[in-house]
């Protein structure tokens, strides 16, 4: 990525306070995008921002299951750099495994709440502050996952809100071409942060078995791909959705 390209854009990025969140702000700060770390988590997303240097970013308490709070937040957001965001990345995600006969609505909704519902919410009140802000180019990446079409025993929450995230970035790369905003997914392998340390280590072996790169992905491998589809640099790619998995499939 060339030094700089993201100077003088904001970027928000949800589930900013751990894992794939945490490592995008640092890269998209890399390149010099004022970077607004958001979480539900709001002291994680402060150590987030504070590694960033004060002056290039901001932290901000959101939950993305939540209208009310995400409405909130595009107000804060703006504030924040006294302009909307251009990029958006919908990286907050939660698992609530467990097998079907047994899987609580509880756990269901949730995971549907902030895994889907939330990449919804956030993304159309987002777009919409792009689109009334008259931003020249938006990019908004949404967090799918390779769940999606492994379809794993014990994930069909997990799977099917994943699924509908790449339906969800197709429809509204569609919708929101016209006004200059890109929309895309990344399906990521597994990859090594708190999300996966709960796997069982029997479990993460196989996946490392089948994996043609034999290993878990680090964070900042997504981060990397996530500072492409934010950049000029990918300014023809709309509507993809991007396995980085080491090869897993
Ligand atoms: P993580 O658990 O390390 O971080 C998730 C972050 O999201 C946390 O900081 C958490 O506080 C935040 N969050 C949870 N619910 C929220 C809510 N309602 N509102 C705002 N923030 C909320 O997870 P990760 O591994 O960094 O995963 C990031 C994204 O990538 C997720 O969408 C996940 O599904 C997806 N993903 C991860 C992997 C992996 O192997 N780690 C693989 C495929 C896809």
């Amino acid at each position: 990525m060339s030094a700089g390209v993201l100077a003088g854009k904001v970027a928000l990025v949800t589930g900013a306070g751990s894992g794939i969140g945490r490592a995008t702000c640092r890269l998209l700060a890399r390149d010099g995008a004022l970077v607004i770390a958001a979480d539900r988590n709001l002291k994680a997303a402060q150590e987030t921002a504070l590694q960033l240097g004060a002056d290039r970013s901001a932290a901000l308490e959101v939950d993305v299951s939540s209208a009310q709070s995400v409405q909130s937040s595009v107000t804060e957001a703006i504030a924040k750099f006294s302009k909307a965001p251009s990029i958006v990345v919908n990286s907050a995600g939660i698992t609530r495994d467990g097998y079907l006969l047994k899987m609580p609505e509880r756990d269901y909704d949730d995971v549907y709440g902030v895994n889907l519902k939330g990449t919804f919410l956030v993304t159309q009140a987002f777009a919409k502050a792009m689109i009334e802000q008259k931003l020249e180019h938006g990019s908004i990446v949404n967090l799918s996952s390779i769940v999606a079409k492994m379809n794993n025993v014990g994930q069909a929450n997990y799977a099917a809100t994943k699924a509908g995230v790449i339906s969800f970035t197709e429809v509204a790369s569609k919708e929101f071409g016209k006004f200059g905003i890109r929309v895309n997914c990344i399906l990521p392998g597994y990859i090594d942060t708190p999300m996966v340390a709960v796997v069982p280590d029997a479990v993460k072996q196989q996946v490392v078995q089948r994996c043609p790169l034999g290993r878990l992905g680090q964070p900042e491998e997504i981060a990397e791909v996530i500072a492409f589809l934010a950049s000029p640099q990918s300014s023809y790619v709309n509507g993809a959705a991007i396995e980085v998995t080491g090869g897993l499939k």
